[in-house]
């Protein structure tokens, strides 16, 4: 994907696990062919930004030798799981996600499937995975086997097993691809399987619509949503941490991929886990470079979690305006419980989410200014308009009432 900093790429790693070894390559990658800048992506994924056109396929060949390439484009489209990175060693969650991937490549009947189609398996340990956007949940379910649920439809389908959740998952995703095709031949957008389904239902006389298989029980749709995990030591798991703005330089990944850590799980948080570090001490922390404040975030307090940004100015072509210091500026102002995302234009691409605020850079008379508006997504329609400087010279205006 072209940016205004080069291109950016995006590597999604089998399963959403780094070893040690593909970390310290991918640092080694973006130092080599990029800007030394990697970003954690809310899908769970990674990327290297300002890499220059010539370099490119070079990089892929290194990507490719690393296990980190999927053999074609179909693939990496197909492969759009989003996995609890908090999930157990023994809770199922990552032996459904292999199956599932496996399936949904072998499928041939997936052809045409949105572009943005993608799942989500949580653990149902915790509230994190409610914020990923995902077609269809896959959601554990105690002893009682998996529930699949379409984000919006009231009722999930309940099975017992992960052969009979894969099976599932396929009906799914098959009957969107189907509709999608259609839609696209009538000359329409594909859309996505929540409101498809939605518009299916209306017609009357519509149910059932999807031939699912037998054995499936139906239930009432459930995921826990009480906010992502914070920074911090996750018993039996590693120690999970952020990234200011989801921003990590090649040279603070290379020095945390040497330090004697196992691997790294990728998450929608902006965070990774650090597996194979134990709580033993500062020394520790030291020696992966994570006592450092400006790579890594790990207290739970630091006003930067409270603030996300997309890339703007200049690394985005679109945006109309820088982002990132505006955000990491303002973060300090920002309360407890509340959320401010900055974002170069109303396309929104680094939140979907709503924010307590939002800020939209726009176009304004004497140069961008920023449409501010409450409990929304950078597409809603601004309540006012404010420059940077009068945001940062005012920044406690933006909360009041809060
Ligand atoms: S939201 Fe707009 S400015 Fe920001 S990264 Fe996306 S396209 Fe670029």
């Amino acid at each position: 994907m072209a940016s205004g900093d080069g291109l950016v790429v995006r590597v999604r790693p089998p399963l959403g696990q780094l070893s040690a070894a593909q970390a310290q390559r991918l640092a080694e990658l973006a130092e080599a062919h990029g800007a030394g800048l990697l970003e954690l992506t809310s899908r769970a994924n990674i990327q290297l930004r300002g890499v220059a056109p010539d370099q490119h396929s070079s990089l892929l060949d290194a990507l490719a030798a690393q296990g980190l390439l999927d053999p074609d484009a179909r693939q990496e489209q197909l492969r759009n799981l989003v996995i609890d990175p908090l999930c157990a060693p023994d809770d199922g969650v990552l032996a459904l996600a292999e199956a599932l991937q496996q399936a949904l490549v072998a499928d041939t009947a997936l052809d045409g499937l949105p572009a943005k189609f993608g799942f989500s398996l949580a653990s149902g340990r915790h509230g994190g995975m409610a914020e990923v956007a995902a077609d269809v949940q896959l959601v554990r379910d105690g002893t009682q086997g998996w529930r699949l649920q379409v984000p919006g439809q009231p009722v999930a389908w309940q099975a017992h097993s992960a052969t009979l959740t894969v099976q599932a998952a396929l009906v799914l995703a098959r009957w969107c691809a189907a509709q999608a095709r259609a839609r696209r031949a009538a000359g329409e957008h594909p859309g996505r399987l929540p409101q498809l389904l939605r518009q299916a239902q209306a017609q009357p006389g519509a149910w059932p619509l999807l031939a699912l298989p037998a054995g499936l029980r139906e239930v009432p749709s459930y995921l826990p949503a009480d906010g992502s995990p914070a920074p911090g030591w996750q018993c039996g798991l590693g120690l999970l941490v952020a990234a200011p703005l989801g921003r990590v330089t090649a040279g603070a990944l290379a020095r945390l991929a040497r330090s004697g850590i196992r691997s790294l799980r990728l998450t929608p948080w902006r965070m990774l886990l650090v597996e194979g570090l134990a709580p033993s001490g500062s020394a520790v922390l030291a020696a992966a470079g994570l006592d450092d404040p400006a790579h890594w975030i790990r207290d739970p307090q630091d006003a930067r979690l409270r603030v996300s940004a997309c890339s703007g100015a200049p690394g985005c072509r679109q945006a109309l305006a820088p982002t990132q210091d505006l955000a990491l500026a303002l973060a300090r102002h920002v309360p407890d419980g509340a959320h401010l995302h900055v974002s170069g234009c109303a396309k929104g691409c680094a939140r979907q989410l709503p924010s307590t605020v939002t800020l939209v850079a726009q176009a304004g008379p004497d140069g961008p200014v920023f449409g501010y508006a409450r409990d929304a997504t950078a597409q809603a329609a601004p309540d006012s308009r404010w420059s940077a400087r009068s945001l940062r010279d005012n920044p406690g205006l933006m909360f009041e009432e809060i």
